[in-house]
């Protein structure tokens, strides 16, 4: 069937939630604490909801999105949207706080597992489908945000997460037997189609269906069946117009798959992968609205509208509408540059956060629509601007580019690991099973009001300095006390393991309010990398020599590695990522340097987020992995062979960069893996890793202190695996978010249960 509808000029994907100001993390979070009640909650949604549909409508969208808002993650809004939330949430009777116990766990109830959003650093809720699972439609959310919308007289579009992609992102229970999740779509089907026609009784035009899992490398089945979903879903007999969105890189064949099926419309990301000729080779597309994604959504570096000009003049011909859009939702950005009072001036005007995105969108979208000649003042203000950020030296720092141009093949090259092995082992007299923690201890009441005071003027940098002192002095204490064998600082100094460093390192810009929803109630303030990087000074030595002049233990001097740092951050578009990689990497070499000559023998340069940035396609990841494991290696081959480089990786599934983690070449590995420590031991052994490692021996994710025995127990296991000679003992990831209490008894028993195997 055909849908009457009217194409739409102007519109973004989506929109971020947590409020300007962080509203609804603050009221999320009173209401946990039992301080405000649900419906006081209701109340600051519903008001940051309201001004967010205003401002859109009023800054001239003719088609507004409506659903993206969430009080937690929208891949959870979407498991209750289908009936999807798992059993041992069901006996909770009040709607919300069944969603919040799905969300973060309560007393008794394990919460859904978190994970990445795409290549982004949002994390979303891993849906739950079993055999047992029977979707059922719950569309009440999304109903009531579109009545509110279109009481506001909003032209709104409901925002749903598609079914290839909601099953896709999903994980099967482990008792699953046979069957391919996503053979369920079979099931979803229906639950969509009554969707659609409840979306258009209630007056929707438009519906957007996000299948943002387009951009991933998918099977000819798979890609079928997306066509096949497709045509049964526009087969609805009475539905809204239907915009298929797909974002975070190029749509590749499913492109003509999608255009091969009645949707009315297909949005496309031209930031991050679609081009022109993709569309221009897809003639189906000749009779469909094109959303053309031409305005970064999740970077905030102000549009080339010359260039987005260009590029929509190019589409016009091949589309059979076309609309100016986000390359994906503002969710990923920070909601506006009005906030931001201390940027200078330059660099300010080079920017565009949210709102000034939705600004350059109407714009292009006028500029289309009654011809550049309308727009030509802000032409003239973005050429003007870009052209002043194209010349400011403090985006080409001679000394830094002459510094890498002159690196050889022997800068990321250390002497064998047997070699450095003997002479570090002469050097740091370290037992059999070397206990360790990963970096941080609990960030104490104390560390957060010192914090706060030097913020607000009431202490000075001495003052604060003390007070510091003071934590890391406890933290080597109690470290000897528990005997471990090599210590840490704590890094009570450290807001946020990469924010401390771009604070202290040239080329990056922190934002006053620049909050970008993390998970949940999480938010970050991404640092914005917009020059070359150079480091002024050392960063750590002061604070490690100290812990280190308090003990006779080797302490390992903390750092973060160069992709982590760019993976947290906004990062420069006028350069290659690796060329930003390298940059950083060679500050970070400096630090270690430094360290060493301090008279540091261990440096740990952790990488958490080395997995994080893999991309979506397997085509592209070759030689991603090669610029980050070389980067790696650049900040860490400094050294003499002497020092012991350890590094730290968690929060992923390592099983598809394996060979890249034996390729950094630490003579130390502590690894957080995702599912079980043994499957990542086993697939370092089949690459052949023969370097230290340490699984850790338990889950600091949990207040839950581990017995000696089951520590001792994870350790047998561990060695099974790996030899006595390398395997390191440690927690699974630094101890900040956890209480001392809880985090002294745990190293007790992991020191206890050590004492037991050796
Ligand atoms: N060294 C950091 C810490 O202990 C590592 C954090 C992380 O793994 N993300 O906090
Ligand atoms: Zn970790």
């Amino acid at each position: 069937m055909t849908v009457s509808h009217t194409p739409f000029t102007a519109t973004v994907l989506g929109l971020p939630r947590v409020g300007p100001r962080r509203e609804l993390k603050r009221a999320t979070e009173s209401y946990w604490a039992g301080r405000i009640a649900a419906d006081d909650l209701h109340v600051v949604a519903r008001d940051l909801r309201r001004a967010q549909l205003t401002e859109l409508h009023s800054a001239g969208m003719d088609s507004v999105p409506v659903g993206t808002f969430s009080y937690y993650d929208q891949m959870l809004d979407t498991a209750v949207l289908l009936g999807a939330l798992p059993p041992r949430v069901a006996g909770i009777a009040d709607d919300l706080d069944r969603y919040f116990a799905a969300a973060r766990g309560t007393d008794s109830v394990e919460p859904l597992e978190m994970t990445k959003w795409f290549d982004t650093n949002y994390h979303y809720l891993v849906p739950e489908i079993d055999a047992d699972t029977v979707f059922a439609l719950h569309p009440q959310k999304l109903l009531a945000e579109l009545d509110e919308a279109r009481e506001l007289g909003v032209p709104a579009r409901p925002v749903v997460i598609g079914p290839i992609t909601f099953l896709k992102l999903a994980k099967a229970a482990a008792d699953q037997s046979g069957g391919e999740v996503l053979d369920r779509v079979a099931e979803l089907i229906p639950l969509y189609v009554d969707l659609l026609g409840r979306l258009a009784a209630a007056g929707a035009q438009w519906v957007q269906i996000d299948e943002p899992v387009l951009v991933t490398d998918l099977s000819e089945q798979e890609i079928a069946l997306v066509r096949r979903t497709y045509i049964e879903l526009a087969a609805a007999a009475d539905r809204p117009a239907i915009l298929v969105a797909t974002y975070f890189g190029s749509t590749g064949p499913a492109l003509a798959a999608l255009a091969d099926t009645p949707v009315e419309g297909i949005a496309l990301d031209f930031v991050s992968g679609s081009t022109v000729s993709e569309v221009a080779a897809v003639p189906a597309l000749a009779s469909k609205l094109l959303v053309a994604g031409v305005v970064d959504g999740r970077n905030v570096w102000r549009t080339d509208l010359d260039r987005a000009l260009a590029t929509l003049g190019e589409l016009r011909g091949a589309a059979g509408s076309l609309a100016v859009s986000s390359s994906c939702s503002l969710l990923h950005v920070p909601y506006g540059l009005a906030a931001e009072t201390a940027l200078d001036e330059h660099l300010r005007s080079w920017l565009s956060f949210g709102a000034e995105k939705i600004v350059e969108v109407q714009v292009l979208a006028a500029g289309i629509g009654k011809g550049a000649d309308s727009i030509e003042y802000r032409l003239t203000a973005a050429r003007n601007a870009l052209a002043v950020r194209a010349q400011d030296p403090r985006l080409h720092d001679p000394k830094v580019r002459a510094r890498l141009d002159a690196l050889g093949p022997e800068s990321i090259r250390r002497a064998s690991a047997a070699h450095r092995r003997e002479l570090q082992a002469e050097r740091l007299h370290l037992p059999t099973l070397p206990t360790t923690t990963i970096g941080s201890y609990p960030q104490t009441a104390a560390i957060r009001l010192a914090r706060a005071a030097l913020g607000k003027g009431e202490i000075d940098q001495a003052e604060y300095r003390e007070r510091m002192r003071a934590e890391i002095a406890d933290v080597v204490a109690l470290q000897e006390d528990l005997g471990l064998d090599v210590l840490v600082h704590g890094e009570p100094e450290r807001n946020d393991m990469v924010q401390y460093f771009a604070e202290q390192l040239d080329g990056f810009a922190a934002t006053e309010h620049g909050w970008v929803q993390s998970y949940g109630t999480r938010c970050v303030r991404p640092p914005i990398l917009f020059g070359d990087v150079a480091r002024p000074a050392a960063m750590t030595v002061d604070w490690i020599t100290y812990a280190q002049s308090l003990t006779k233990k080797p302490v390992k001097g903390m750092l973060t590695g160069p992709v982590t740092i760019l993976a947290w951050s906004f990062v420069r578009d006028d350069q290659p990522l690796g060329d930003s990689a390298r940059q950083v990497a060679l500050a970070i070499r400096d630090e270690t340097v430094d360290l060493q000559a301090a008279g540091i023998g261990i440096v740990q340069v952790d990488e958490p987020a080395l997995r994080e940035l893999l991309p979506l396609r397997a085509a592209d990841q070759p030689a991603y992995l090669e610029w980050s494991v070389n980067a790696f290696r650049l900040a860490t081959s400094g050294v003499a062979d002497t020092t012991q480089i350890h590094t730290h990786l968690c929060y992923s599934e390592f099983g598809e960069v394996i060979d890249a983690i034996a390729g950094l070449d630490a003579d130390v590995t502590s690894i957080k893996a995702a599912r079980s420590h043994m499957e990542v031991l086993d697939d370092l052994n089949a690459a052949g890793f023969d370097l230290g490692v340490g699984p850790g021996v338990y889950d600091i994710h949990s207040p839950r202190v581990p017995s000696v025995e089951e520590i001792t127990a994870s350790l047998r296991a561990a060695l099974k695996a790996v030899p006595a000679e390398r395997l390191w003992v440690n927690p699974d990831c630094g101890l900040k978010t956890r209480g001392t209490a809880e985090v002294t008894a745990s190293l007790r028993n992991m020191v206890a249960a050590v004492k037991a195997v050796r």
